[in-house]
């Protein structure tokens, strides 16, 4: 379980089931878990170990990895600035783990959110009165993207990422649309899914290229006091982290891979510096990481998933995951 982590990040490592087609052609799996916080990879360099907060195996389901995780929710309806972020390989599973499969049979962590945090207002609703709303933002090749504008996606010029008088990163320019009851958050999410099908379809590229920010804004006033606490939720699905300069890359694509990988290193600094308590962090750096500043950090709370693919000819790819997920600790 995710205690009392104000400030700290932890890391939970999400292993994928093998799919019909890799058992088909006759992979096999290379990562085990003997215990509850190791993880190991096989690969042709040896037995690599790796430890994390919690490891959850191909067995494990979208109820389970929710369970660990909900506690959060409650701590975003407390007023907390908490993120959770899925990290790993294009196929790793990072968009299962955060919004479910495609068809919607096994939703993840963002729709089970929409559900929890109005669930946990509604229980308190004779105290607190309170406000929902949402951002759902892109980041493609250094260019931001609101999901929630019909206006033009070639130009992010009118976006500028800013922080309130709190700290709370606001992207000024970009839609923040109220949501009344889950099922409202949930339609906005669907409205925001489907304009990034359509500007990723324009530029020929597909979502696993592109960072995905989902910004939930809950603000609830205690009817005695008049007190106001707000907190977030940012879900962030990120770009495989691949190392994707293949002989066959087109300009486009190395372009793509190197703003990825720039952004994923930010990150990466981002985090080493908070863990080892460095008095500069490197916030400004990328936009991924001024967009994600209020999420890491001072009073943050912030889950990290490492999703990683079981299987042999992915192997090298899952240590360099499990290598950058280890900068946390
Ligand atoms: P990524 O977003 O990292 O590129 P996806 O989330 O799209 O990866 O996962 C790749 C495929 O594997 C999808 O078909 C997805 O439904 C499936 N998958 C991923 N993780 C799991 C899991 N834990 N259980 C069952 N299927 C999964
Ligand atoms: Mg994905």
């Amino acid at each position: 379980m995710v205690e009392d982590m104000k400030g700290k990040i932890r890391v939970y490592c999400r292993v994928r089931p093998m799919s019909k087609t890799e058992a088909k052609n006759g992979n096999t799996l290379v990562v085990k878990s003997p215990d509850e916080y190791t993880v190991q990879v096989e690969s042709q360099r040896g037995l690599k170990e790796f430890q994390f907060d919690s490891i959850f195996m191909p067995e494990s389901g979208q109820e389970k990895v929710f369970e660990d995780t909900s506690n959060l929710i409650q701590s975003a309806v407390d007023g907390y600035n908490v993120c959770i972020f899925a990290y790993g390989q294009t196929g790793s599973g990072k968009t299962y783990t955060i919004i479910g499969d495609s068809q919607g049979n096994s939703p993840g962590i963002a729709p089970r959110a929409f559900e929890g945090i109005f669930n946990l207002l509604e229980e308190n609703k004779t105290k607190f009165s309170y406000k929902v709303s949402c951002y759902m933002l892109e980041l493609y090749n250094d260019k931001l993207l609101d999901l929630f504008s019909k206006a033009n996606h070639a130009d992010d010029t009118h976006l500028d990422i800013k922080k309130d008088r709190k700290g709370m990163v606001v992207v000024q320019g970009a839609e923040v649309k109220a949501a009344r009851h889950a099922k409202e958050l949930y339609a906005l999410f669907e409205e925001g899914s489907k304009t990034r099908h359509v500007a990723s379809t324009k530029m020929n590229d597909e979502s696993s290229r592109s960072h995905l920010v989902i910004g939930i804004v809950i603000e609830s006033t205690n009817r005695a006091t008049g007190n106001i606490t707000k907190g977030k939720l940012s879900l962030v699905d990120l770009a495989g982290s691949e190392r994707a300069a293949k002989t066959d890359s087109s300009a486009e694509q190395l372009k793509e891979a190197m703003s990825i990988n720039k952004s994923l290193s930010a990150l990466g600094d981002v985090i080493s510096a908070l863990s080892s308590e460095q008095q500069f962090i490197p916030y400004r750096n990328n936009k991924l990481t001024m967009l994600m500043q209020d999420s890491l950090g001072g009073n943050a709370k912030t889950l990290m998933f490492v999703n990683i693919s079981p299987v042999n000819y992915n192997a090298d790819e899952s240590v360099i995951s499990l290598t950058y997920a280890s900068r946390v600790k």
